[in-house]
């Protein structure tokens, strides 16, 4: 039995982790994934962090590019690796947890292959769960290429002809402009009158402004942090005004319904396209794990990351755990030293008693 077992080794598995290994805890990660660095990869070539180099460290180990480098998710992911490599972290790589119960003081954890057996759980899955693509997608007429982008690679994946983008997140824009230059004819569905930031202004990068304004360390309990985790997200680094009037871009609001080739949107109706990329977002999933409550946004509910429901368990990583830097590389790491000095006091109550 382990006194911790870590589930995720994305950035905030990790990071716990470090603080785990300084704390000589008897730990281990268990990561559905064959490799660290896996999310990353997952993602579309073209992807570059909107988070300059020196906003990505993790705990202990600097992010190795020079400062306002804007790294692409192959750096991100050799970056990880090395992490795993310097810190000598054990992690149990293809193990997909399927469950987690409580019995009698002990955390039991399901892989297709394993039963692992915990006195702590540190649940680092990440926000990104289960895609979400409309219900209407069932309809269109299988001729019609449908990918969400958490497939999305490249335009080589698209057919000829018309394409559609659906979805008015970084991703969304960024796939969309990414299309848009192939020089096909690109249809945008979704929200036009979208917030954007310039990744620099006057000189210094976004995320430079941010630490000084205070919008990385206002937390989500405070007047300023209930003010920005409750207003949607504005797009980073694309310049969406520019794109929506490129001669090829045509706007046409939200998708309302679909019917073989027929798609029907709030301001337009079309029989033309060919491919469509859904950058519609996941849902958060952990219905995997027994007796906690979740909150309505469908996360479980905690307090910086200890768990309300199960003495033991612990969240990292999700959205907004504690500031806007929660679910960043730079920011993790303050929730998980936090989480670490909560832990390591725990366990000196339990040795003491
Ligand atoms: C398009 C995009 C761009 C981004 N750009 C930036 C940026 O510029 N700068 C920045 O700081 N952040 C950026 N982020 C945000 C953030 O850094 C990432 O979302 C990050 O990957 C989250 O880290 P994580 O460790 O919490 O989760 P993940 O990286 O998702 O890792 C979770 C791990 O848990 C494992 N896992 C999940 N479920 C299970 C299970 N049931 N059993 C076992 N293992 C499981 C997965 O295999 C995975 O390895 C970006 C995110 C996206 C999507």
């Amino acid at each position: 039995m382990k006194d911790y077992i870590i589930i995720g080794a994305g950035q905030a598995g990790l990071a716990m982790a470090y603080y785990l290994k300084k704390q000589q805890k008897n730990f281990i990660v268990v990561d559905a994934n064959k490799e660290v660095g896996a999310p990353w990869l997952k993602r579309w070539d073209s992807l570059k962090l909107f988070t300059p180099s020196e906003f990505n460290n993790l705990p202990g180990m600097k992010f190795p590019s020079k400062k306002g480098h804007y790294a692409n998710k192959y750096e991100v992911a050799d970056y990880l690796k090395a992490y795993v490599k310097e810190f000598d972290i054990p992690i149990a790589f293809n193990q997909k947890v399927h469950s987690l119960k409580k019995e009698d003081d002990v955390f039991i954890i399901k892989s297709d292959t394993q039963r692992y057996t915990s006195r702590n759980v540190i649940i680092a899955t990440g926000p990104f769960h289960t895609p979400f693509t409309p219900a209407c997608h069932k309809n269109i007429d299988s001729d019609i290429i449908q990918i969400h982008s958490e497939h999305y690679k490249n335009p080589n994946q698209l057919q000829e002809g018309d394409t559609l983008v659906v979805g008015a997140g970084d991703s969304g824009v960024q796939i969309l402009d990414e299309i848009s230059k192939t020089n096909r004819k690109v249809y945008f569905s979704g929200n036009t009158n979208i917030g954007t930031l310039p990744q620099e202004f006057l000189g210094k990068t976004l995320w430079w402004w941010f630490s000084k304004i205070g919008f990385l360390t206002a937390n989500k309990y405070s007047w300023l942090g209930k003010k920005l985790s409750n207003n949607s997200q504005p797009v980073i680094g694309t310049d969406v005004k520019t794109l929506f009037n490129k001669e090829n871009v045509t706007c046409v609001g939200r998708t309302l319904d679909a019917e073989k080739k027929v798609l029907v949107f709030e301001k337009d109706r079309l029989t033309n396209i060919k491919n469509i990329i859904w950058a519609t977002g996941f849902k958060p999933n952990f219905n995997w794990i027994e007796d906690i409550k979740l909150d309505n946004k469908q996360y479980p509910k905690n307090y910086r990351g200890v768990s309300e429901d199960l003495e033991g368990l612990f969240f990292i990583g999700l959205p907004w755990l504690y500031t806007r830097g929660s679910a960043t590389l730079g920011g993790v790491k303050k929730d998980a030293e936090y989480l670490s000095k909560f832990i390591n006091k725990k366990d000196k109550k339990l040795q003491a008693v």
